[in-house]
């Protein structure tokens, strides 16, 4: 039977990156993906305020180039220049993919993980499939998204957390293709609506919601968006194809690794909090991660992989307890019109760049 350097579970964002940066340094890597297809998705767009320089990605990777936002409510409208992008999430997954040093990492797909092996130490030895099929490792990734089927397991995240759900339609657009828009107030309670706009006149509309009472009605409540006034003259919704997926809400966690397990993006919730931005903050996290287990392996002592933990906390812990807590604010804040109003009036008065801090979380805080 082969035996890896580093198993890693999950081709999504987080697995990739993972096993790019891994291939790079020549460390033998499986990656299993539970999927047929790699480049199937519920979702296919991505807001980001990423810099593609940073993570070896070209311009190819985006849909539309973005330098508004415009927030809604009610009554209220402010526009904040800023760049940004919209992602194409296919485009970049195959970028990722096509770098991927093949010579070291083997992909394998419609493998499901589903239970992973301890010996008598604690120590992991190794991941099962559906079909009963082991995978040994030294050292075992999880990047499973919200299943974190071995976080879940271990104990690192909880078995039934809340989740935040988004639905999405590709619409016909009528508005600026520089222009994003974020929507905010009663009609889209417990959360926030967007439309990403893309190329050849084309756009995203969607709604997520953190509250549970809304997410089971969501569907309604994005045709009863799609009836305002607002959204009319923005979009025209001329097919019935709608996709979505959720993600876990969790309190802020900053313990990503039990012994020679190590636990990536979504698994433990590594989404920033505040509009669930994930793909820059969870590519961040992956590179600090293939450093760690890198260092581990070179050194032949798990001690190393600490220092993922170590560095995230420094760069994230502050300032996703931060964005949790404008979460918690927001949340409330979004069941009644006249406080959204009156949050984006105030909102004029505070200029652009701080605006821009608080929607992407980088509040700039550092844990010492
Ligand atoms: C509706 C919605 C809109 C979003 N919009 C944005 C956005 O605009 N911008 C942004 O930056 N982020 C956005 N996000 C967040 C972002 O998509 C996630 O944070 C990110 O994809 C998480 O990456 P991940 O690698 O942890 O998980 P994923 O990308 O979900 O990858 C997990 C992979 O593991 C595989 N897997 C699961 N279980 C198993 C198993 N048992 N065995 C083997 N493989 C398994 C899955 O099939 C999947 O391929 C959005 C999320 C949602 C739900």
């Amino acid at each position: 039977m082969n035996s890896y350097d580093v198993v890693i579970v999950g081709a999504g964002t987080a697995g990739l990156i993972l096993a790019r940066e891994l291939g790079k340094s020549n460390r033998k890597v499986l990656l299993l993906e539970r999927k047929k297809d790699l480049l199937e998705f519920s979702f296919n767009t991505l807001g980001s305020f990423i810099n593609l320089d940073e993570f070896g990605l070209t311009h190819n990777v985006v849909a539309q180039d973005i330098n508004t936002i415009s927030f809604h409510s009610k009554r209220m409208k402010r526009k904040i220049k800023s760049k940004l992008y919209i992602l194409d999430k296919k485009q970049l997954h195959i970028e990722i993919l096509e770098s991927i040093n093949n010579e070291f990492v083997t992909i394998k797909t419609d493998v499901n993980i589903k239970n992973i092996e301890t010996d008598i130490d604690g120590n992991y030895t190794a991941v099962t499939d559906q079909n009963k099929n082991k995978y040994i490792g030294k050292i075992f990734v999880d990047a499973s998204g919200t299943k974190g089927v071995i976080s879940k397991t271990v104990g690192l995240t909880s078995k039934n957390p809340d989740l935040a759900t988004g639905l999405e339609y590709n619409v016909k657009y009528l508005g600026d293709p520089g222009e994003m828009h974020l929507l905010v107030g009663k009609v889209y309670e417990g959360g926030y609506g967007w439309i990403f706009p893309l190329k050849n006149e084309r756009a995203i509309i969607g709604f997520g919601t953190f509250d549970k009472n809304i997410v089971k009605d969501l569907k309604n409540r994005l045709h009863e968006i799609l009836e305002t006034p607002l959204i009319k003259k923005l979009v025209v919704k001329d097919n019935d194809k709608v996709e979505g997926a959720s993600i876990p809400i969790t309190p802020v966690l900053s313990k990503f690794i039990i012994n020679n397990l190590v636990c990536v993006g979504d698994s433990v919730s590594q989404v920033n909090p505040i509009v669930g931005e994930g793909y820059k903050f969870i590519f961040e996290a992956a590179l600090m991660a293939a450093k760690a287990i890198d260092k581990a392996l070179q050194n032949d002592s798990l001690q190393f992989l600490s220092e993922y933990e170590m560095n995230w906390k420094k760069r994230f812990l502050l300032n996703y307890q931060r964005s949790k807590r404008t979460q918690g604010r927001f949340m409330k804040y979004s069941k009644a019109d006249f406080l959204m109003d009156y949050i984006l009036f105030i909102s004029k008065f505070i200029p652009d760049k701080r605006c821009i801090k608080s929607l992407s979380g980088e509040y700039g805080l550092e844990n010492k």
